[in-house]
């Protein structure tokens, strides 16, 4: 097959990873920078070009497009898709999970367990916020924040009060969460391939630190899950509409609670922390499950 990854930088393990175990097994991959494709969205026929190129013959698509270029990164995988070429991940399917709102709407309305979360962007009402989601202690985090920054521990209502002020004067969306304590400062990342969970680590937080993430000095080890973990983090992505996806759950006193469906899981921690072929499984995936021109959506909404 002839693959694209949708890569800005080829020298990242992740997309060094998925172009190798690609090659591995016979099929020639090229690493494409989203942001130097231009493209025709004439309907008779699509397509898009790249340094002067006209791009064709691709039977499948590995999105990896970063956070801050989701906009023209979905927009670059949907004319991949109006061209009938498969997609690892869809974009629209992409596009809802990078908006953490959004995504914690659909996971609530079909029931996957969550920590007691509220939204606001400016209320007028801070104690009745803070009332709503149980009182501190309080994670408040900001909805643009990544690899933990802008995700602030207030241990006391006035704390939460000033921590929620001080969003306030960003004007930013924030989200107001349950501290889950019982959790001790580690998450459960769990990497998914369709509708199996292949893989599963534990992130621990350095000590007196909260957040888990590895970019914060957490570390990470060996865990195994239990069933209900699983079929948590499986229906998770599946309400996503991911193939392939990274839950990150907290144990709870109240079970697994998800708090995050990210849509291009790093391979990185996981493959170092479980010596498993992750990007080969990937692989796998997309030969098993590639059709031209099957996606749910191709492109649509
Ligand atoms: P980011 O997306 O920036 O990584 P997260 O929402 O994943 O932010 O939070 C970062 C870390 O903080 C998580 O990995 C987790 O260890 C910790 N954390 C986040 N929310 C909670 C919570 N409600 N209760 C306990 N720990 C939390």
């Amino acid at each position: 097959m002839k693959i694209a990854i949708l890569s800005r930088n080829p020298k990242l393990y992740s997309t060094r990873r998925l172009a190798e175990a690609a090659r591995e097994r016979g099929h020639e991959a090229r690493v494409i920078d989203v942001l130097r494709c231009y493209m025709n969205i004439t309907s008779h026929a699509p397509s898009i070009h790249y340094r002067g190129e006209t791009l064709t013959g691709f039977d499948a698509v590995i999105p990896r497009i970063g956070a801050s270029v989701t906009f023209y990164g979905t927009a670059v995988l949907r004319q991949f898709e109006m061209m009938n070429v498969y997609p690892l991940n869809e974009s629209v399917a992409i596009s809802r999970a990078r908006d953490k709102l959004r995504s914690l709407q659909l996971l609530s309305r079909r029931g996957i367990g969550l920590p007691i979360t509220g939204f606001a962007h400016t209320p007028d009402d801070i104690e009745d916020l803070i009332k709503m989601v149980g009182g501190a202690p309080l994670v408040i985090k900001l909805l643009e924040g990544t690899q933990g920054i802008g995700v602030v521990l207030a241990e006391t209502r006035q704390a939460a009060e000033s921590v929620i002020e001080a969003f306030l004067g960003l004007k930013a969306n924030i989200l107001v969460q349950e501290y889950i304590h019982e959790a001790k400062g580690a998450d459960i990342r769990c990497f998914i391939i369709g509708e199996k969970v292949v893989a599963s680590m534990r992130r621990q937080a350095k000590p007196g630190e909260f957040r888990s993430n590895l970019h914060r000095g957490g570390s990470a080890d060996l865990i195994r899950i239990t069933p209900e973990e699983r079929s948590t983090a499986v229906r998770a992505a599946k309400i996503m509409g991911l193939n392939v996806a990274g839950v990150d759950i907290l144990r709870s006193n109240h079970g697994p609670v998800v708090m995050e469906v990210n849509s291009s899981p790093g391979l990185e921690g996981i493959e170092t922390a479980t010596n498993k072929d992750i990007a080969g499984q990937m692989i796998d995936f997309i030969e098993k499950d590639a059709v031209a021109g099957k996606t749910r959506t191709r492109g649509k909404g």
